[in-house]
Formats: structure tokens, C-alpha cells, sequence
């Protein structure tokens, strides 16, 4: 089992396979979309699967594939597949805004990902254009279609914005009523590339649930499976179910299980930390793989307690957050 120095087990990474994306976001990314990483910036796919290989033997269970839009990466089924054959994996789940996924997902089902995040903050598609600045509500509704109807579990990852989408939260709790999702709510946090920070949110997890529990007075709190970031409940008669992530309050970090690494090959400890070492340049150096544990083990052992003393440490080095799509939110 792999502990960090707050004796936290370490189990789970978040693999950002690129910076670069068909949606913007506004909240993400600006209009003109980022400087984008080279190739040459860009890990492999080669240099992914042997820091997969090495986290996995060290202890790491869970991979979950994110970005940017992990379809926009030129063949990454290819990658799906060498990952979902890594002995010891036990979960291989990604994170996707839809656009470009429902033709792979039969795919999907058959190198057994059983799960994925579907992001979609809004059912309008006038408000779903205004919020990502593309016309694909289609798209993205025709993915959860085929993820239905293959069987894979949905989670639908709403993030809640003052002004742009609160009046989506009831019909989004309300589509949970006739289908098998799971509608996670999350805070805003940060992460929009601009430079744009704050001090607090209008929208956070408590405000998000007194909106439901205004119209789903039955809502029920359900127990959080072990290393939840979402407070998790239920609406009777309901086949999905609802969640809340505090990601700004960061409520969870007490329990967290997750590491990233960014398209670059940056582990990260922690998502509002500056990251700790480069993998990519590590391995491009001719570090073995006994020399890199180790100097993965070593970063694990300065972990910051939570995702304060992380930002607050990075805010020390440079006064703006980057965009969630460098990150792998
Ligand atoms: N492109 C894929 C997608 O949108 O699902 C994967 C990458 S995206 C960065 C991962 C998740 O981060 C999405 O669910 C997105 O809504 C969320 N996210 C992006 N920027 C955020 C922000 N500023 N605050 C909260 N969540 C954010
Ligand atoms: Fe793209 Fe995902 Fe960021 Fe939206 S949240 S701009 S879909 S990377």
C-alpha cells in the first residue's frame, strides 16, 4: 500500500493526456483557447504507460484518463487499451465532454471501462453554447445515450456557476428520475486560465443543496463510498442518484487518495498545488525505474496536508491558477 506523510493511502492518479480541447469553457479556458503544449512538451504515449506501470506496481488502483478532451489526442484508444491490460489496475475510467465519444464507446465497454464522467452543465443548448462557446449539445447528449445504452456507468459532472447555470440545477436533479445517473454538482473553482481568483464562491455545496432540498424536500443523505470527494443522496423513487463536490471548500482533502499528472509529465500531489517533479524530463534523463520510485516515494512524503497550504504555497510563487485543462481536472 502506497502512504503519504500524512499516512493517507495513495490509490488512485488522474492522467491528463492533453492541454488541448474542442469545447472552451469559459470557466476552463479562455476564448482563444491556451498556449498549447508541443509535442515534443507532450508525453508519450510510451512514457504514460511506463509511469502507469510504475505507479501501478507501487501501489496505485484507479486510472482515470482526463485532459484537456482526452478525444482530441490522436489514437488514445490505443492508450485506453495498453492500460486496461496493466496487471494490478483494477479501475480505468476517463473523463470526457462527450463531443467526440459516442462512436468509441462500445470500445470502451469492451476493454471494460465501466464508468465515466460525462461533463454537461446545463440541459438548454443556447445556455450549453453560451457556457463552452461551441454548438455540440447534440454531441455531448448523444455520448450519454450510448453509455446508457451500453451499460457504463454515467456520472454527469455539473460544475454550478453564479449567473450562467443555477436555474440548470433543479432540471439536472430532475433527470435522475427516469435514468441511471449520477448528477454530481461542483463547486466553481479557479482553474479558468485567466488568472481570474477569488475569495470565496456564491455557489457552494450548502447553498447547492438547500436549492435541491427546496423542491426534493424526500432527498436523502446515502453513505459516501470510501475516498468520495462528493457528499452523496438519493430521491425516492428516483434510478439515479445526486452528489455535491466541494471543490473549492475542499471538504475532502482529509481523505485524499488521488495524484495527477499533467500533459507535461508534472505530478501533482495535489490539484491546487505547483506540482513536485517532472516525470517526462526524469524518464528523458535515462532515470530507471528504481530511481524514479524512489523519487516518487520521496515526493509522496511532502504531500501537503490539504489543498489550502497547496495553494497557498504555489500563490507564494506566481499570483495567478492556471487552466483546469493543464492540470487534468
Ligand atoms: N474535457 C474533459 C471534460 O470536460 O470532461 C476533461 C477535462 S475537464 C478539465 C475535467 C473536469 O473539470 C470537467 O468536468 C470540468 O467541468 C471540470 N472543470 C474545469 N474547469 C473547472 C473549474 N474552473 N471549476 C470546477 N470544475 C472545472
Ligand atoms: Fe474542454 Fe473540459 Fe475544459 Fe471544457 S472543461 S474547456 S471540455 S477541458
Amino acid at each position: 500500500m502506497l502512504l503519504d506523510n500524512h499516512g493517507r493511502t495513495i490509490n488512485y492518479l488522474r492522467l491528463a493526456v492533453t492541454d488541448r480541447c474542442n469545447l472552451r469553457c469559459f470557466y476552463c479556458m479562455p476564448e482563444d483557447g491556451l498556449n498549447w503544449l508541443s509535442r515534443r512538451e507532450l508525453m508519450t504515449y510510451e512514457e504514460m504507460l511506463q509511469a502507469c506501470t510504475l505507479l501501478v506496481k507501487m501501489g496505485v488502483e484507479k486510472i482515470r484518463i482526463t485532459g484537456g478532451e482526452p478525444f482530441v489526442r490522436k489514437d488514445i484508444m490505443q492508450l485506453l487499451t495498453a492500460l486496461s491490460k496493466l496487471d494490478g489496475l483494477k479501475e480505468l475510467s476517463l473523463t470526457t465532454n462527450g463531443v467526440l465519444t459516442a462512436p468509441h464507446v462500445a470500445e470502451l465497454k469492451a476493454i471494460g471501462v465501466r464508468s465515466v464522467n460525462l461533463s454537461l452543465d446545463t440541459l438548454d443548448a443556447n445556455r450549453f453554447f453560451a457556457i463552452t462557446r461551441r454548438d455540440e449539445f447534440a454531441s455531448v447528449m448523444e455520448t450519454m445515450q450510448q453509455l446508457l445504452k451500453h451499460d457504463i456507468e454515467v456520472k454527469i459532472n455539473t460544475v454550478v456557476m453564479a449567473g450562467k447555470n443555477t436555474q440548470d440545477i433543479l432540471p439536472l436533479v430532475q433527470l435522475t428520475k427516469d435514468l441511471p445517473v449520477s448528477v454530481r454538482f461542483i463547486e466553481e473553482m479557479p482553474f479558468n486560465g485567466e488568472g481570474h481568483s477569488y475569495s470565496g464562491i456564491v455557489w457552494d455545496y450548502v447553498r447547492i443543496f438547500d436549492e435541491i432540498r427546496q423542491s426534493f424536500a424526500d432527498i436523502q443523505k446515502v453513505p459516501d463510498p470510501q475516498f468520495s470527494t462528493s457528499y452523496n443522496y438519493h430521491i425516492t423513487g428516483h434510478k439515479g442518484s445526486v452528489g455535491i463536490i466541494a471543490a473549492y471548500s475542499r471538504t475532502f482533502c482529509g481523505t485524499c487518495n488521488r495524484i495527477r499528472i499533467t500533459p507535461q509529465g508534472v505530478l501533482k500531489n495535489c490539484l491546487y498545488d505547483d506540482g513536485v517533479l517532472n516525470i517526462k524530463d526524469l524518464m528523458r534523463l535515462g532515470m530507471n525505474d528504481v530511481k524514479l520510485e524512489e523519487t516518487l516515494r520521496a515526493a509522496f512524503n511532502v504531500r501537503e496536508k490539504d489543498g489550502w497550504e497547496a495553494e497557498r504555497k504555489r500563490l507564494e510563487n506566481q499570483n495567478f491558477h492556471e487552466s483546469m485543462a493543464t492540470i487534468g481536472g
